[in-house]
């Protein structure tokens, strides 16, 4: 036997509700406190920022260089840009999204007799090793002219041609070629063109290594191209007043293909709407508009797509969206290409706009095969979920996606600006009716 020992009677545990209900009180507080601190507010209109013109934006824009995304230049840009639309009194927010960009790792040839030359991947290409009889083909070859040859398993030598290269290309790789390179004797930088998505080696030579292989025709030998890719930040900068509501969706595309300074294509579009903001800037049109500069446009609207999904919602209120891109050079005279809702307003509100129309099919990938990039631009993605959207556009000009497209006129910048801001004015002052609801994926809104 032992003792038994007795238990104290214990004073009973707090309910659980007195400890949890004063935590929760307390975090509630804590949060509004913390949200209140924290709410987004309207920074002040600097006066000095009003003051700013195209000219001036262009001077500084231009010493940023190309802004193909991942590249330095390209954030600059953004870093620049936001600071502008801040001091012009907007809330200004970056939206950002990663972007897989395509990356050259070299390209070779081998041969017999020790023969090895070098040089680059085409732009686009997905790269691989193919062994393959070398051919010439003419880069004056129409595409008639290459469905009429029978390239199995060739492996194809060109020289510069006359067409886009990645539409060249695909007329090859329709015909049976395993791979092709081009010697680039261009007399003048060629467009950049997005290669087809089939994993065959495509090449680009300069002319030393391309004499070299010219050496070798009717050879076999073996084409080698590496290619990759790497995901680089990109961001949409959305400038509005905290309460503004984007009834006028105003926006340009801020980003250029690689290799190309894009003045025309599109630092053009973005100075335009920095244009925009500072004529609304501290005016109630400001309460009113939105001022977006999308991001990834030249891979496929990314950014574009990317705002519509993310602004579903308050996109109920947009009377119109008014896409600039390619503004700064004639071309052609300013054109605009816009929904059937809203050409009788387009006419009357700035009567002789020259009218286009833009592509149907701007959505499919075309492997450069379209007559232009007309229709391929930021408005596409608004259209798309059924919000009327205009494009205000130039034309392409010869320096499109080169490295020469270095030069714009403010002029035409301006121009295009007064004829946003006039479509503008005249969609506040017609009737709306706000459409029903979007919903968050913005798939209700059709
Ligand atoms: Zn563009």
């Amino acid at each position: 036997m032992f003792p038994r020992t007795r238990v104290l009677p214990t004073r009973p545990a707090l309910p659980a509700w007195k400890v949890i209900l004063p935590l929760l009180g307390a975090a509630a507080l804590g949060w509004g406190a913390y949200s209140w601190v924290t709410r987004p507010v309207n920074p002040a209109v600097q006066p000095a920022a009003r003051q700013g013109t195209a000219a001036g934006d262009w001077a500084t824009l231009k010493t940023f260089g190309p802004r193909a995304p991942g590249t330095p230049g390209h954030d600059r840009t953004l870093d620049w840009a936001q600071a502008q639309l801040t001091a012009l009194g907007y809330h200004v927010t970056r939206d950002a999204f990663p972007l897989e960009v395509w990356t050259d790792g070299g390209a070779t040839v081998a041969g017999p007799g020790g023969l090895t030359v070098t040089g680059r991947a085409l732009y686009g290409s997905q790269g691989a090793d193919q062994q393959g009889a070398l051919v010439a083909v003419s880069g004056d070859a129409t595409e008639s002219q290459v469905d009429a040859l029978d390239l199995q398993m060739k492996l194809v030598l060109t020289h510069c041609p006359a067409r886009p290269w990645g539409a060249f290309a695909a007329d090859l790789i329709d015909q049976g070629a395993f791979g092709e390179a081009i010697i680039d004797d261009c007399a003048r930088p060629p467009a950049l063109s997005r290669a087809p998505a089939t994993p065959l080696p495509m090449l680009v030579l300069d002319r030393a290594a391309g004499t070299a292989l010219e050496a070798h025709l009717g050879q076999t030998v073996t084409f080698t191209a590496r290619t990759g890719t790497h995901t680089v930040q990109a961001g949409n900068l959305v400038a509005r007043r905290v309460q503004g509501q984007p009834q006028v969706i105003y926006g340009a595309h801020l980003d250029s293909v690689p290799g190309a300074p894009g003045a025309n294509d599109n630092a053009s579009g973005v100075l335009a709407v920095l244009d925009l903001a500072r004529r609304a800037a501290g005016t109630p049109d400001a309460e009113r508009a939105w001022f977006v500069l999308f991001d990834g446009e030249e891979l496929g609207l990314t950014g574009s797509r990317q705002f519509v999904k993310t602004y579903a919602y308050p996109m109920e209120q947009t009377r119109v969206m008014i896409n600039l891109d390619m503004v700064g050079v004639n071309a052609q005279p300013l054109g605009v290409a816009a929904t059937e809702d809203l050409l009788p307003l387009i006419r009357a509100a700035r009567p002789g706009l020259r009218e286009f129309e833009d592509d149907p099919q701007s959505t499919r990938e075309t492997f450069g095969r379209s007559a232009g990039p007309t229709g391929l631009s930021d408005h596409a993605a608004f259209k798309a979920v059924r919000i009327p959207a205009a494009f205000l556009h130039r034309g392409v000009d010869r320096q499109y996606h080169t490295a020469q497209d270095t030069a714009l006129n403010t002029a035409l910048v301006q121009d295009a600006a007064d004829a946003a801001w006039t479509i503008g004015q005249a969609a506040l002052a017609a009737p709306f009716t706000p459409r029903p609801e979007c919903g968050l994926t913005g798939r209700d809104c059709h």
